[in-house]
């Protein structure tokens, strides 16, 4: 058996919860509770807050977790970074009133920032050689500023819609996350074996996120150059088609890239282009 701890409510919780289904371990959501037994793998479930997730990890209470990386920075737990996630990106930034006058980091100097992530702020202050005032607030940090008790903010940003409300602009970028499976560092074997066997899984969930499958039928004196366009896990498939002189081509292509690769292939001559969804990929 092992146990996973993950955050009991918040942003990350869904995601959380649909990797591991995705990867075969299903947790009944309905039913949960603080500790949850899953169905489909020897695993148990520990609801957290965020906060607590690396230092249960770190001390063995859970064997593994899922939280921030943001959270494992400024805990400075003695864990493992096993893996990105792929999700819960956000990052963590110096904010300052748009009309502060900001020119760069020394305006910081001898200020108040609240925060909080003081260990991460206090250690890129030091860095940058840097004193100022760290302040630290569990909530709202965003009004910190407008109600006086802060200079600046050291925050979460995503899509920054949270700081243009409260008259504030990001001005350094300090530090980017998203979710990460972290490990404790003194597992038993039977609990590596686990550990092994669930990130396989969840690997394969993961390759498989970012692809899609397309397949097309295009002229077979244009396959070479579709190759060139499309080069798969490792080589396309490319059959023939019962019409004379015309070819269906398979491949597996980065989400990103699809609609650049599609214009390409269109250009080509290729015709219908079909684009699917792919639940695992198993390399
Ligand atoms: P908890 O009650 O578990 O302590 P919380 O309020 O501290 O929850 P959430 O707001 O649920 O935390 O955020 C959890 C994590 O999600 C953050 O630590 C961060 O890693 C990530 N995250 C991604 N995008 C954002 C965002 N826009 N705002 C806040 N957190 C984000
Ligand atoms: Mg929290």
């Amino acid at each position: 058996m092992i146990r996973i701890a993950i955050q009991s409510k918040g942003r990350l919780n869904e995601q959380s919860l649909e990797l591991l289904k995705d990867a075969g371990v299903i947790v009944d959501s309905l039913k949960r509770q603080f500790l949850g037994r899953a169905e489909g793998f020897p695993l148990e479930v520990l609801y957290l807050r965020d906060d607590d997730i690396p230092e249960v990890v770190a001390d063995g209470s859970a064997d593994i977790g899922i939280v921030g990386l943001n959270e494992v920075a400024e805990k400075n737990a003695d864990v493992e970074v096993l893996r990105q996630l792929g999700f819960g990106r956000c990052r963590l930034s110096l904010a300052v009133p748009k009309n502060a006058g900001y020119e760069g980091i020394q305006w910081f100097e001898g200020k108040h920032i609240a925060t909080s992530y003081p260990n991460v702020l206090n250690a890129f202050l030091a860095k940058q050689g840097i004193s100022a005032t760290v302040r630290t607030i569990m909530g709202s940090v965003e009004i910190a500023p407008a109600a006086g008790i802060a200079d600046g903010i050291f925050d979460i940003v995503s899509s920054g819609g949270t700081l243009i409300s409260n008259g504030l602009v990001e001005v350094e970028r300090v530090m980017e996350s998203e979710a990460v499976l972290i490990a404790g560092r003194s597992l038993s074997d039977e609990k590596q074996a686990l550990l092994r066997s669930l990130l396989f899984r969840i690997d394969a969930v993961s390759e498989s996120r970012d692809k899609k499958y397309i397949l097309m039928n295009i002229p077979t004196d244009k396959v070479d150059e579709a190759i060139r366009i499309l080069p798969a896990m490792r080589s396309p498939t490319v059959m023939p088609l019962a019409a004379k002189g015309w070819s269906s081509l398979h491949s597996v292509v980065k989400e990103k890239e699809l609609w650049d690769k599609v214009e390409r292939l269109k250009a080509l001559g290729a015709e219908g282009i079909l684009v699917l969804h792919l639940d695992k990929v198993i390399e």
